[in-house]
Protein backbone atom coordinates (compact mmCIF):
# COMPACT_ATOMS: atom_id res chain seq x y z
CA UNK A 1 0.00 0.00 0.00
CA UNK A 2 1.07 3.24 -0.61
CA UNK A 3 2.62 5.63 2.47
CA UNK A 4 0.62 7.40 4.63
CA UNK A 5 1.39 11.24 6.02
CA UNK A 6 4.17 11.67 7.15
CA UNK A 7 3.21 14.80 9.00
CA UNK A 8 0.91 12.90 11.23
CA UNK A 9 4.12 10.71 12.15
CA UNK A 10 5.35 13.98 13.78
CA UNK A 11 2.73 14.39 15.94
CA UNK A 12 1.23 13.44 19.59
CA UNK A 13 -2.28 12.34 20.16
CA UNK A 14 -3.86 14.64 22.68
CA UNK A 15 -3.23 13.05 25.63
CA UNK A 16 -6.38 15.10 27.49
CA UNK A 17 -8.69 13.49 25.35
CA UNK A 18 -6.63 10.32 25.07
CA UNK A 19 -6.89 9.61 28.94
CA UNK A 20 -10.11 11.03 28.94
CA UNK A 21 -11.88 8.06 26.89
CA UNK A 22 -9.38 5.39 28.54
CA UNK A 23 -11.09 6.74 31.87
CA UNK A 24 -14.91 6.20 30.38
CA UNK A 25 -13.92 2.99 28.89
CA UNK A 26 -12.65 1.82 32.11
CA UNK A 27 -16.02 2.56 33.92
CA UNK A 28 -17.85 1.14 30.92
CA UNK A 29 -16.07 -2.40 31.88
CA UNK A 30 -17.45 -1.33 35.28
CA UNK A 31 -14.03 -0.17 37.17
CA UNK A 32 -15.00 2.43 39.80
CA UNK A 33 -12.52 5.47 38.02
CA UNK A 34 -12.74 9.13 39.49
CA UNK A 35 -11.74 11.04 36.13
CA UNK A 36 -10.55 14.35 36.89
CA UNK A 37 -8.44 13.97 33.58
CA UNK A 38 -10.87 16.67 31.33
CA UNK A 39 -10.67 20.19 31.13
CA UNK A 40 -14.84 20.54 30.88
CA UNK A 41 -17.09 21.95 33.65
CA UNK A 42 -19.43 19.80 35.12
CA UNK A 43 -22.44 22.34 35.29
CA UNK A 44 -25.20 22.15 32.72
CA UNK A 45 -25.47 24.42 30.67
CA UNK A 46 -27.06 27.57 31.75
CA UNK A 47 -31.11 27.34 30.79
CA UNK A 48 -31.79 30.35 29.13
CA UNK A 49 -28.88 28.90 26.84
CA UNK A 50 -30.44 25.87 25.96
CA UNK A 51 -33.94 27.16 25.56
CA UNK A 52 -32.18 29.72 22.78
CA UNK A 53 -30.79 26.61 21.27
CA UNK A 54 -34.00 25.50 21.20
CA UNK A 55 -35.66 28.04 19.75
CA UNK A 56 -33.18 28.72 17.48
CA UNK A 57 -34.14 24.28 15.96
CA UNK A 58 -38.46 25.07 16.37
CA UNK A 59 -37.89 28.66 14.17
CA UNK A 60 -35.80 26.19 11.53
CA UNK A 61 -32.61 28.11 11.97
CA UNK A 62 -30.81 24.98 10.85
CA UNK A 63 -29.07 26.42 7.73
CA UNK A 64 -25.55 27.40 6.75
CA UNK A 65 -24.85 30.94 8.31
CA UNK A 66 -22.15 33.59 6.77
CA UNK A 67 -19.00 31.81 7.01
CA UNK A 68 -17.83 34.06 9.72
CA UNK A 69 -20.34 34.07 12.08
CA UNK A 70 -24.11 35.02 11.79
CA UNK A 71 -23.65 38.79 12.06
CA UNK A 72 -25.31 39.27 15.61
CA UNK A 73 -23.03 36.84 16.98
CA UNK A 74 -20.15 38.76 15.71
CA UNK A 75 -21.47 42.25 16.68
CA UNK A 76 -21.89 40.53 20.35
CA UNK A 77 -18.95 38.93 20.96
CA UNK A 78 -16.77 42.56 19.49
CA UNK A 79 -19.42 44.33 22.10
CA UNK A 80 -18.14 41.80 24.81
CA UNK A 81 -14.32 42.46 23.74
CA UNK A 82 -14.70 46.11 24.07
CA UNK A 83 -16.93 45.88 27.35
CA UNK A 84 -15.08 43.18 29.14
CA UNK A 85 -11.70 43.25 27.46
CA UNK A 86 -11.10 47.15 26.87
CA UNK A 87 -9.99 45.91 23.25
CA UNK A 88 -11.04 48.22 20.21
CA UNK A 89 -12.99 45.70 18.17
CA UNK A 90 -15.94 45.95 15.87
CA UNK A 91 -17.17 42.86 14.37
CA UNK A 92 -15.16 42.83 11.00
CA UNK A 93 -12.59 41.98 13.83
CA UNK A 94 -14.09 38.56 14.80
CA UNK A 95 -13.99 34.65 13.68
CA UNK A 96 -16.68 32.64 14.95
CA UNK A 97 -15.43 28.81 14.67
CA UNK A 98 -15.93 25.51 16.10
CA UNK A 99 -14.29 25.61 19.42
CA UNK A 100 -11.35 27.18 20.56
CA UNK A 101 -9.44 25.21 19.14
CA UNK A 102 -10.07 25.72 16.07
CA UNK A 103 -9.90 29.24 16.40
CA UNK A 104 -6.55 29.03 17.33
CA UNK A 105 -5.43 26.54 14.72
CA UNK A 106 -7.02 29.17 12.25
CA UNK A 107 -4.76 31.83 13.85
CA UNK A 108 -1.49 29.44 12.86
CA UNK A 109 -2.52 28.88 9.58
CA UNK A 110 -3.43 32.33 8.36
CA UNK A 111 -0.01 33.23 9.20
CA UNK A 112 2.62 30.63 9.43
CA UNK A 113 5.15 29.64 6.99
CA UNK A 114 7.11 26.94 6.65
CA UNK A 115 10.52 27.28 8.97
CA UNK A 116 9.03 30.27 11.04
CA UNK A 117 9.57 29.84 14.76
CA UNK A 118 6.60 30.05 16.99
CA UNK A 119 7.52 30.20 20.89
CA UNK A 120 5.75 28.11 23.37
CA UNK A 121 6.11 28.69 27.35
CA UNK A 122 5.95 25.18 29.30
CA UNK A 123 4.12 23.76 30.80
CA UNK A 124 1.84 24.50 28.27
CA UNK A 125 -1.90 23.27 26.86
CA UNK A 126 -0.84 19.74 24.78
CA UNK A 127 -2.25 21.09 21.67
CA UNK A 128 0.01 23.90 21.27
CA UNK A 129 2.80 22.48 19.66
CA UNK A 130 1.00 20.13 17.63
CA UNK A 131 -0.56 22.63 15.91
CA UNK A 132 2.34 24.53 15.61
CA UNK A 133 3.82 21.29 13.62
CA UNK A 134 0.78 20.64 11.69
CA UNK A 135 1.18 24.10 10.07
CA UNK A 136 5.22 23.59 9.41
CA UNK A 137 6.68 25.52 11.93
CA UNK A 138 8.55 24.65 14.94
CA UNK A 139 7.85 24.96 18.38
CA UNK A 140 10.59 26.77 20.69
CA UNK A 141 9.87 25.58 23.94
CA UNK A 142 10.15 28.35 27.15
CA UNK A 143 10.49 26.44 30.21
CA UNK A 144 9.19 28.39 33.25
CA UNK A 145 9.79 27.28 36.65
CA UNK A 146 7.32 26.36 39.70
CA UNK A 147 9.10 28.65 41.88
CA UNK A 148 8.37 31.56 39.17
CA UNK A 149 4.57 30.62 39.51
CA UNK A 150 4.77 29.10 36.38
CA UNK A 151 5.15 32.82 34.83
CA UNK A 152 7.90 34.69 32.83
CA UNK A 153 8.98 38.08 31.83
CA UNK A 154 9.71 39.71 28.42
CA UNK A 155 13.48 39.12 29.34
CA UNK A 156 13.21 35.19 29.51
CA UNK A 157 12.10 35.59 25.87
CA UNK A 158 14.85 37.56 24.46
CA UNK A 159 17.65 34.44 24.18
CA UNK A 160 14.86 32.70 22.12
CA UNK A 161 14.17 35.43 19.90
CA UNK A 162 15.78 34.80 16.20
CA UNK A 163 15.04 36.04 12.70
CA UNK A 164 12.41 33.03 12.14
CA UNK A 165 10.46 34.01 15.42
CA UNK A 166 6.79 34.29 14.17
CA UNK A 167 4.73 34.33 17.39
CA UNK A 168 4.64 33.67 20.85
CA UNK A 169 1.28 31.62 22.18
CA UNK A 170 0.07 32.57 25.61
CA UNK A 171 -2.74 31.23 28.00
CA UNK A 172 -3.66 33.14 31.01
CA UNK A 173 -5.16 32.05 33.13
CA UNK A 174 -3.02 28.46 32.09
CA UNK A 175 -4.41 25.03 31.19
CA UNK A 176 -2.68 23.04 32.99
CA UNK A 177 -1.12 25.40 35.88
CA UNK A 178 -3.49 28.15 36.66
CA UNK A 179 -1.03 31.08 36.31
CA UNK A 180 -2.06 33.97 35.59
CA UNK A 181 0.38 36.88 33.99
CA UNK A 182 0.05 40.40 35.59
CA UNK A 183 -0.95 43.15 33.54
CA UNK A 184 2.98 44.26 34.43
CA UNK A 185 4.47 40.94 32.27
CA UNK A 186 1.99 41.29 29.64
CA UNK A 187 2.66 44.72 28.62
CA UNK A 188 6.58 43.38 28.71
CA UNK A 189 6.00 41.19 26.68
CA UNK A 190 4.12 43.86 24.13
CA UNK A 191 6.70 45.95 24.22
CA UNK A 192 8.85 43.20 23.32
CA UNK A 193 6.46 42.15 20.11
CA UNK A 194 6.44 45.26 19.07
CA UNK A 195 10.14 46.13 19.02
CA UNK A 196 11.09 42.30 17.94
CA UNK A 197 8.27 42.04 15.27
CA UNK A 198 6.15 38.93 16.34
CA UNK A 199 2.98 37.64 16.57
CA UNK A 200 1.19 37.47 20.04
CA UNK A 201 -1.74 34.98 20.21
CA UNK A 202 -3.28 35.39 23.34
CA UNK A 203 -5.53 32.18 24.48
CA UNK A 204 -7.90 33.86 26.97
CA UNK A 205 -10.82 30.51 26.77
CA UNK A 206 -10.66 30.22 31.00
CA UNK A 207 -10.82 34.29 31.24
CA UNK A 208 -13.77 34.85 33.70
CA UNK A 209 -12.43 31.59 35.94
CA UNK A 210 -10.36 34.23 38.10
CA UNK A 211 -10.04 34.21 41.92
CA UNK A 212 -9.04 36.43 44.49
CA UNK A 213 -10.08 39.38 43.49
CA UNK A 214 -7.87 39.25 40.55
CA UNK A 215 -8.53 41.12 37.19
CA UNK A 216 -8.13 39.28 33.99
CA UNK A 217 -6.22 41.88 31.64
CA UNK A 218 -6.04 41.20 27.96
CA UNK A 219 -2.83 41.74 25.60
CA UNK A 220 -4.92 42.76 22.90
CA UNK A 221 -6.01 45.98 24.86
CA UNK A 222 -2.69 47.52 24.57
CA UNK A 223 -3.42 50.01 21.43
CA UNK A 224 0.47 49.76 20.51
CA UNK A 225 0.24 45.70 19.73
CA UNK A 226 -3.53 45.58 19.04
CA UNK A 227 -2.71 44.73 15.08
CA UNK A 228 -0.02 42.29 16.10
CA UNK A 229 -2.49 40.36 18.37
CA UNK A 230 -4.98 37.72 18.10
CA UNK A 231 -7.49 36.83 20.95
CA UNK A 232 -9.00 33.39 20.69
CA UNK A 233 -11.92 32.72 23.27
CA UNK A 234 -14.74 31.04 23.37
CA UNK A 235 -18.18 29.85 25.22
CA UNK A 236 -16.95 26.44 25.97
CA UNK A 237 -15.52 26.90 29.77
CA UNK A 238 -17.51 30.31 30.90
CA UNK A 239 -20.58 28.92 30.22
CA UNK A 240 -19.97 25.33 30.28
CA UNK A 241 -20.90 24.54 26.77
CA UNK A 242 -17.87 22.37 25.64
CA UNK A 243 -20.23 20.33 23.67
CA UNK A 244 -21.52 22.93 21.42
CA UNK A 245 -17.88 23.77 19.66
CA UNK A 246 -17.85 27.45 19.62
CA UNK A 247 -14.77 29.64 19.94
CA UNK A 248 -13.58 32.86 18.40
CA UNK A 249 -10.85 35.20 17.39
CA UNK A 250 -10.41 38.57 17.52
CA UNK A 251 -8.26 39.96 14.81
CA UNK A 252 -6.81 42.75 12.82
CA UNK A 253 -9.13 42.53 9.36
CA UNK A 254 -6.61 41.30 7.31
CA UNK A 255 -5.47 38.21 9.72
CA UNK A 256 -9.64 37.60 9.94
CA UNK A 257 -9.99 37.64 6.22
CA UNK A 258 -7.21 35.07 5.64
CA UNK A 259 -8.58 32.83 8.44
CA UNK A 260 -11.87 33.17 7.28
CA UNK A 261 -11.09 31.81 3.67
CA UNK A 262 -9.10 29.09 5.44
CA UNK A 263 -12.30 27.91 7.58
CA UNK A 264 -14.45 28.44 4.11
CA UNK A 265 -12.56 25.75 2.37
CA UNK A 266 -12.22 23.19 5.68
CA UNK A 267 -15.29 23.36 8.22
CA UNK A 268 -17.90 26.72 7.10
CA UNK A 269 -19.52 28.27 9.15
CA UNK A 270 -19.69 26.68 13.09
CA UNK A 271 -23.43 25.56 13.79
CA UNK A 272 -25.99 27.78 13.45
CA UNK A 273 -27.68 26.63 16.50
CA UNK A 274 -24.89 26.56 18.65
CA UNK A 275 -24.13 29.96 17.75
CA UNK A 276 -27.58 31.17 18.07
CA UNK A 277 -27.08 29.10 21.81
CA UNK A 278 -23.49 31.16 22.22
CA UNK A 279 -25.57 34.40 21.57
CA UNK A 280 -27.71 33.98 23.98
CA UNK A 281 -24.96 33.11 26.55
CA UNK A 282 -23.09 36.53 25.57
CA UNK A 283 -25.73 38.91 25.58
CA UNK A 284 -28.18 37.14 28.53
CA UNK A 285 -27.86 37.03 32.17
CA UNK A 286 -24.49 36.49 33.14
CA UNK A 287 -25.73 35.02 36.98
CA UNK A 288 -24.55 31.45 35.99
CA UNK A 289 -21.20 32.44 35.23
CA UNK A 290 -20.54 34.03 38.77
CA UNK A 291 -22.22 31.02 40.24
CA UNK A 292 -19.80 28.47 38.94
CA UNK A 293 -16.47 31.30 38.97
CA UNK A 294 -17.30 30.54 43.22
CA UNK A 295 -17.77 27.15 43.13
CA UNK A 296 -14.44 26.44 40.76
CA UNK A 297 -12.98 28.50 43.62
CA UNK A 298 -14.39 26.80 46.69
CA UNK A 299 -13.39 23.45 45.06
CA UNK A 300 -9.79 25.19 44.38
CA UNK A 301 -9.46 25.87 48.01
CA UNK A 302 -11.17 22.07 49.41
CA UNK A 303 -8.63 20.42 47.09
CA UNK A 304 -5.52 22.38 48.16
CA UNK A 305 -5.89 21.67 51.70
CA UNK A 306 -6.36 18.04 50.72
CA UNK A 307 -3.78 17.64 48.14
CA UNK A 308 -0.74 19.33 50.22
CA UNK A 309 -1.38 16.43 53.27
CA UNK A 310 0.02 13.87 50.51
CA UNK A 311 3.57 13.21 51.33
CA UNK A 312 5.67 13.85 48.36
CA UNK A 313 3.12 16.07 47.01
CA UNK A 314 3.29 20.00 47.03
CA UNK A 315 1.81 22.50 44.94
CA UNK A 316 1.36 26.46 44.29
CA UNK A 317 -2.38 27.95 44.52
CA UNK A 318 -3.66 28.58 41.00
CA UNK A 319 -5.01 32.23 40.26
CA UNK A 320 -7.45 31.24 38.09
CA UNK A 321 -8.68 28.15 35.32
CA UNK A 322 -9.23 25.05 37.60
CA UNK A 323 -6.48 22.96 37.20
CA UNK A 324 -3.87 21.99 39.91
CA UNK A 325 -0.08 21.22 38.75
CA UNK A 326 1.36 19.66 41.37
CA UNK A 327 4.85 18.97 41.54
CA UNK A 328 5.13 14.72 42.16
CA UNK A 329 8.48 14.76 42.44
CA UNK A 330 8.89 13.46 46.17
CA UNK A 331 6.77 10.50 44.39
CA UNK A 332 9.72 9.51 41.49
CA UNK A 333 11.58 6.87 42.74
CA UNK A 334 9.35 5.30 45.30
CA UNK A 335 7.79 1.76 44.06
CA UNK A 336 5.24 -0.60 44.90
CA UNK A 337 5.36 -4.21 44.05
CA UNK A 338 9.10 -4.29 42.96
CA UNK A 339 7.73 -1.41 40.10
CA UNK A 340 9.86 1.98 40.42
CA UNK A 341 8.17 5.12 39.48
CA UNK A 342 10.60 6.85 37.06
CA UNK A 343 8.35 9.83 36.01
CA UNK A 344 5.14 11.89 35.90
CA UNK A 345 3.43 8.99 33.31
CA UNK A 346 4.96 6.09 35.60
CA UNK A 347 2.70 8.05 39.21
CA UNK A 348 -0.43 9.00 36.86
CA UNK A 349 -0.63 5.23 35.73
CA UNK A 350 0.34 4.60 39.00
CA UNK A 351 -2.95 6.65 40.48
CA UNK A 352 -5.11 5.38 37.30
CA UNK A 353 -4.29 1.74 38.35
CA UNK A 354 -4.09 1.92 42.36
CA UNK A 355 -6.27 4.28 43.10
CA UNK A 356 -8.27 4.12 40.24
CA UNK A 357 -8.03 7.96 39.14
CA UNK A 358 -7.27 9.39 35.99
CA UNK A 359 -5.30 12.25 35.90
CA UNK A 360 -2.83 13.59 33.02
CA UNK A 361 0.75 13.58 33.33
CA UNK A 362 3.00 16.34 32.63
CA UNK A 363 4.56 15.02 30.07
CA UNK A 364 1.82 15.54 28.20
CA UNK A 365 1.85 19.44 28.86
CA UNK A 366 6.30 19.44 28.04
CA UNK A 367 7.09 19.40 32.12
CA UNK A 368 7.72 15.78 33.70
CA UNK A 369 7.76 15.62 37.34
CA UNK A 370 4.45 16.92 37.54
CA UNK A 371 0.23 16.01 37.41
CA UNK A 372 -2.48 17.61 36.20
CA UNK A 373 -5.69 17.43 38.03
CA UNK A 374 -8.82 19.01 36.97
CA UNK A 375 -11.06 20.13 39.72
CA UNK A 376 -14.04 21.08 37.47
CA UNK A 377 -15.75 17.63 38.96
CA UNK A 378 -18.42 17.55 42.01
CA UNK A 379 -17.28 17.66 45.70
CA UNK A 380 -18.30 14.35 46.55
CA UNK A 381 -15.88 12.80 43.75
CA UNK A 382 -13.19 15.85 44.33
CA UNK A 383 -12.55 14.62 47.98
CA UNK A 384 -13.13 11.00 47.38
CA UNK A 385 -10.53 10.78 44.39
CA UNK A 386 -7.80 12.63 46.62
CA UNK A 387 -8.51 10.25 49.55
CA UNK A 388 -8.14 7.02 47.11
CA UNK A 389 -4.84 9.00 46.14
CA UNK A 390 -3.91 9.31 49.62
CA UNK A 391 -4.38 5.70 50.31
CA UNK A 392 -2.39 4.69 47.34
CA UNK A 393 1.19 7.24 47.98
CA UNK A 394 0.91 5.74 51.48
CA UNK A 395 1.29 2.08 49.86
CA UNK A 396 4.22 3.72 48.26
CA UNK A 397 7.58 2.41 49.71
N1 LIG B 1 -8.95 21.84 26.94
C1 LIG B 1 -9.47 20.77 27.73
C2 LIG B 1 -8.37 20.02 28.46
O1 LIG B 1 -7.23 20.44 28.44
C3 LIG B 1 -10.32 19.86 26.89
C4 LIG B 1 -9.62 18.79 26.14
C5 LIG B 1 -8.77 19.33 25.04
O2 LIG B 1 -9.34 19.94 24.14
O3 LIG B 1 -7.57 19.17 25.14
O4 LIG B 1 -8.67 19.05 29.11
Amino acid sequence: MTSLSKKVDTIEESQTIAITSLAKKLRAEGKKVISLSAGEPDFPTPENVKQAAIRAINDNFTKYTQNEGMPELREAVAEKFCRDNSMNVTASNILVSNGGKHSIFNALQAICNPGDEVIIPAPYWVSFPEMVKLVDATPVILHTKEEHGFSFTADDLKPLLTSKTKALIINSPSNPTGSVLSEETLRGIANLAAQRDFYVISDEIYEKIIFDGNRHFSIGSIPEVQDRVITASGVSKAYSMTGWRIGFMAANEEIVRRASKIQSQLTSNASSISQAAALEAIKGSQSDVEKMRLSFQHRRDLMMNRLLKIDGITLAKPGGAFYFFPSVKGLIGKSHDGRVLENSSDVASYFLMEAQVALVPGTAFGSDGYIRISYAYSERELTEAVDRMAAAVSRLG
